[in-house]
């Protein structure tokens, strides 16, 4: 398994942004996605506007040629890499492209995604909240539901399970006590979690950031705190906001998080499933 990318939807350089947080390019700094390496094929989670780059990469580690791809939901960071898939450019056939009820709705019912269906470059595939999907001997995904902003379709997360170990990949969610499970008892039972490091704490915006629920990674930290060394290291913050301080490794909210075992994604780390 692949860090693939850890910027929220917007990325950096972000629109509009003149600060410091965006003023250099950096390589490979791309929006937030999991690669997962199965026996036969890859798997993306999210289709991201870094698509091509993301799955130029995982094509190259793996060795695979195709690409399966899980959306999270439709905010513009999380599918709309879907595009060169279609006939003005990859022109695929039939791309495997998992996605729930409402998210599947949405494609099929709108242009130009729809087009993606009709011309058969993708292929829908139906998931089920809790339902777990087998991919092959040793990978198994399931989704689970997480509160967001659902303006077009719902929001998952997911359960990654391999042949040893199991990760948990949540980049988008408003607040871990708005969520019917308990992130705590979920971090205790998986072997890695992305969790949603969108905000450091709150003011990093300059308008009101209950606009934009998320749980800051100051508030993430705080509630898995008293947990045990080894569970707080399992944590790895992805998803970051450009103008999230921690994309700065000297930062000193990271380090003094490090120092407690957090951790931040970054592209390329691997993992082993
Ligand atoms: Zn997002
Ligand atoms: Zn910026
Ligand atoms: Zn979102």
């Amino acid at each position: 398994m692949y860090v693939l990318g850890t910027l929220q939807d917007g990325g950096s350089p972000h629109m509009g942004c003149e600060k410091l947080c965006c003023a250099v390019q950096k390589s490979q700094d791309y929006v937030s996605s999991i690669g997962v390496v199965g026996e036969r094929q890859s798997f993306i989670f999210d289709a991201t506007p870094d698509f091509v780059s993301q799955t130029n990469y995982l094509k190259e580690v793996s060795g695979h040629k195709s690409v399966t791809i899980f959306l999270t939901h439709a905010h513009m960071g999380h599918y709309t890499g879907l595009m060169h898939l279609g006939r003005e450019a990859y022109n695929a056939v039939k791309t495997m492209v998992y996605a729930m009820p409402k998210m599947v709705h949405f494609l099929s019912k709108n242009g130009p995604w729809s087009q993606l269906v009709s011309l058969k470059n993708i292929a829908l595939m139906p998931l089920q909240e809790n339902q777990t999907v087998f991919l092959d001997q040793s990978l198994s995904v399931t989704p689970l539901k997480v509160p967001h902003r659902d303006e077009y379709s719902e929001t998952v997360g997911y359960l990654i399970k391999g042949k040893n170990k199991t990760a948990l990949y949540v980049p988008d969610i408003d607040k871990w006590s708005k969520w019917n499970r308990s992130i705590v008892a979920l971090v205790k039972k998986v072997d890695y979690a992305f969790l949603d490091g969108t905000f450091f704490a709150d003011g990093e915006l300059p308008r009101p950031m209950s606009e934009v629920p998320h749980p800051f990674v100051s508030e993430t930290a705080a509630l898995l705190g008293s947990l045990p060394l080894k569970e707080r290291q399992k944590v790895y913050f992805i998803h970051l906001n450009h103008s999230n301080p921690a994309r700065n490794s000297a930062f000193k909210g990271r380090l003094d998080l490090e120092r407690l075992g957090f951790q931040f994604a970054a592209f390329g780390l691997s993992f082993d499933l």
